[in-house]
């Protein structure tokens, strides 16, 4: 039997079902499975397979507790037709390389693989003999991307409700539309005067409350939770896209079975890419995972020191959601690097926790190194980025993909390791970005330069996307931060 237990102690043994319903574990760890790797999924099957069939291949190895049956239906609802492609991660080619699209879902941005299914898995997970009237409430506070993806996935989804908090004039037009227009009765949204830092913290501190927890188990049967992307059940829909690319490059007869594939993948919280890690522990035949980062670029200079400092300034750059200083994922990668040594990862956090920083030792970062390669893009290298691969390809890019764009072009071509670069946002959810890049006008508002980009390069806008202009604003809370507890009580009580 598969069972998860922290990167920093043993003692737990929970099935998938309890690790994706506790989130975290009690000593801050992350859960992992020591047999992660022990079977594989059969590759030589995978040409001609859906993305939905591939799923379940993959999941079935990565969450055995659930049946087959559940498996599907979860994969069923989560992978349907709130997709603009039927492939749900299409792969284009980008000149001698490939494109691997993950922001066709219903936001736009790579989070939905992951956000679509994580209600689904949720709401399986209630325990035998436990509290049929329970709800999961998932409290978040987002700089942007995460609260509308989360926000998506979990609209009406049964026993569970959401509460979003953002800062209060800090997020795009096009994001706060996202969020504030959110149907679905089970969802509430709430601006916050302040930052996202103190709204991140007051969130911390209402998860810490045992006394608000203990009251609302009593009056509404609500426990609160967490979509955050250390979630095992976030990580390991993300595994799938690794294969159904594979899959892709099989049936386009651009490698044979066995062959191996380079990955380039836009990095900030290290969930996407770790995902890679997992696809090659499962046999999927990965050469390298390339690491790109934006100008804060703390996982370069680990990988190239070994060292990680996160004491160093923070950078507010066109790709937002790879502004990051502490990669919470890393640790579940450096734990399988330690050859499953939770001492040494658990002194290795302490330090990062004590000091701001850690090392380790030589040996593992040789190791992980033979893997992971690794780069970063400044600010006018992802502009230029975007106007490159326009010209090159006639292919529009995100900020966060053109970092990726960037540091793939900077790395040593194997003329016999096809490479492929993960897209993570559509290039319309930052519109003024693009054409400043492009060189086209971006003064109107970001419905305007959707409609400008549009007829530049003859693309379309996401329906979902430009139809926010009109869309009814079903939220309009502004409340302190000391008020955002009293909220999450109210919201309870719904
Ligand atoms: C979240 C996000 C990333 C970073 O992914 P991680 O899994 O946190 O490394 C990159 N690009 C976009 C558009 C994102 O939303």
């Amino acid at each position: 039997m598969t069972t998860f237990h922290s990167t920093r102690s043993t003692t737990d043994s929970l099935t998938s079902k309890q690790a994706i319903r506790k989130g975290i574990a009690d000593d801050g760890g992350l859960f992992v499975s020591d047999s992660l790797g022990d079977e594989h999924v059969d590759i030589a099957s995978l040409a001609g397979k859906s993305y939905r069939q591939i799923a379940q291949d993959v999941l079935a190895k990565l969450l055995p507790d659930f049946t087959d049956e559940e498996l599907a239906d979860c994969i069923r609802e989560a992978y349907g037709d709130q997709w603009s492609d039927p492939a749900i991660t299409p792969l284009r080619p980008l000149g001698d390389d490939y494109i691997l699209e993950l922001f066709n879902g219903p936001t736009s941005a790579f989070k939905d693989v992951a956000l679509q299914i994580l209600p689904r898995f949720m709401a399986r997970t209630t325990p035998a003999g436990g509290d049929e009237d329970e709800k999961i409430m998932i409290l978040t506070a987002t700089s942007g991307d995460t609260g509308k993806a989360a926000l998506a996935g979990f609209a009406d989804a049964p026993g569970t409700a959401i509460t979003v908090f953002y800062p209060e004039g800090k997020v795009s037009q096009v994001q706060q539309l996202q969020m504030t227009t959110q149907t679905g009765d089970n969802v509430n949204v709430c601006a916050v005067k302040g930052n996202f830092d103190d709204a991140q913290s007051a969130v911390k501190r209402i998860f810490g409350d045992k006394e608000l927890a203990a009251e609302l188990a009593g009056t509404s049967h609500t426990v609160l939770s967490s979509a955050n992307s250390i979630n095992v059940g976030r990580l390991v829909p993300q595994v799938v896209y690794y294969f159904a690319a594979y899959a892709q490059l099989l049936e386009r007869q651009v490698i044979n079975v066995g062959d191996e594939v380079e990955f380039t993948v836009p990095t900030g919280n290290f969930g996407d890419i770790l995902a890679g890690y997992y696809a090659k522990l499962l046999g999927l035949p990965v050469k390298h995972l390339v690491v790109a980062s934006d100008r804060n670029n703390v996982l370069f200079d680990f990988l190239t020191s070994g060292t990680y400092n996160r004491q160093r300034p923070f950078y507010q750059t066109i790709s937002p959601s790879m502004d990051i200083l502490v990669s919470s994922n890393l640790e579940r990668m450096l734990y399988y690097f330690s050859e499953k040594d939770t001492r040494l990862i658990s002194m290795l956090m302490n330090d990062l926790s004590q000091w701001g920083a850690f090392e380790v030792p030589e040996p593992m970062l040789k190791s992980i190194r033979s893997l992971f390669g690794c780069g970063w893009a400044d600010e006018d290298q992802v502009r230029e980025s975007i106007r490159d691969c326009w010209e090159r390809n006639r292919y529009v890019i995100d900020p966060h993909t053109a970092c990726g764009y960037f540091v793939m072009q900077q790395m040593p071509r194997d003329p016999l390791t096809p490479r492929v670069l993960l897209s993570t946002a559509s290039p319309y959810k930052f519109p003024r970005v693009v054409n400043e890049s492009l060189g086209l006008d971006a003064t109107g508002t970001d419905f305007e330069c959707m409609d400008v980009l549009a007829e530049a390069t003859g693309t379309t806008a996401p329906a979902a996307l430009r139809g926010l202009e009109t869309a009814d604003v079903r939220f309009d809370d502004v409340v302190e931060i000391d008020a955002m507890e009293e909220y999450v009580r109210s919201a309870a009580e719904k």
